[in-house]
């Protein structure tokens, strides 16, 4: 189910959801729930995962797909799309529910969130796809460029992330839900400065990707 009608996205204050509507399964619904978590995940960190999960639990998500972003061609390098895939593959293998797409991989270029909705609507005509991205990250995504097409393709999560207050009023008016998720301040870049100081990041990505990072000699210097 998905609101249309037009509406300000809600805080919460506890974690709980503020679109109801949306967080609810409607009654005889046979329509698969996808979350859709795009990202450079350059590396995949436990703050995409927590957000993921919680997203998961409180949307009664059936599945989170996670989608690596493509390779951008001028704009700051970032590591080798299979690596970055490898390692969300790596970090989502474990979850169930979890799994990893590489439309936007094959796809190539910058990726658009419109283009990511549209090939995994394409995919998954059964299915209801709900877009979960960081507060710091869904102004930019919805722009007014292509918001018609957004608002119908899927119905937006935005979660809270340290560091970076989400300015309701900042948003488009439209589906959007605003969900505060246990606050974990780690983020990519500061993984990738501590790989190149020497310092760990044990605990803050999965065990697997440490060691994959570590085969790989990825982030070891400046990009
Ligand atoms: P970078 O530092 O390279 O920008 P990042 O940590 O922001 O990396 P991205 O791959 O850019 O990771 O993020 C993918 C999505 O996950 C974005 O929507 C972002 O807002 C969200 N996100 C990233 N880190 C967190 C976190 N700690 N908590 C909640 N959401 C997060
Ligand atoms: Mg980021």
């Amino acid at each position: 189910m998905r609101a249309r009608a037009a509406r300000a996205p809600r805080s919460t204050t506890d974690g709980a959801v503020v679109s109801a509507l949306s967080a609810a399964r409607s009654e005889g619904s046979t329509r698969r729930r996808i979350g859709v978590m795009g990202g450079t995940f350059d590396p995949i960190h436990h703050g995409h995962l927590v957000a993921a999960s919680e997203v998961q639990r409180v949307f009664d998500l059936d599945e989170v797909v996670f989608v690596p972003t493509g390779q951008p061609w001028h704009k700051t390098p970032v590591s080798e799309s299979e690596h970055r895939y490898l390692m969300t593959v790596i970090a989502t293998a474990s979850n169930p529910r979890f799994t990893t797409s590489r439309v936007d991989i094959d796809r190539g270029g910058v990726t658009y969130t419109v283009d990511t909705l549209r090939d995994l609507a394409a995919q998954h005509p059964d299915a209801d796809l709900f877009f979960i991205s960081g507060a710091d990250a869904i102004a930019q995504i919805i722009t007014w460029k292509d918001l018609d097409e957004l608002w119908a393709l899927a119905h937006f999560v935005a979660v809270t992330r340290p560091g970076h207050q989400l300015s309701v009023t900042g948003l488009p008016q439209g589906d959007v839900s605003v969900l505060e998720v246990p606050a974990l301040a780690i983020s990519s870049t500061d993984c990738r400065a501590r790989v190149r100081h020497g310092a760990p990041v044990w605990y803050l990505v999965p065990d697997g990707v440490v060691q994959y990072i570590s085969k790989h000699r990825l982030y070891r210097s400046e990009a």
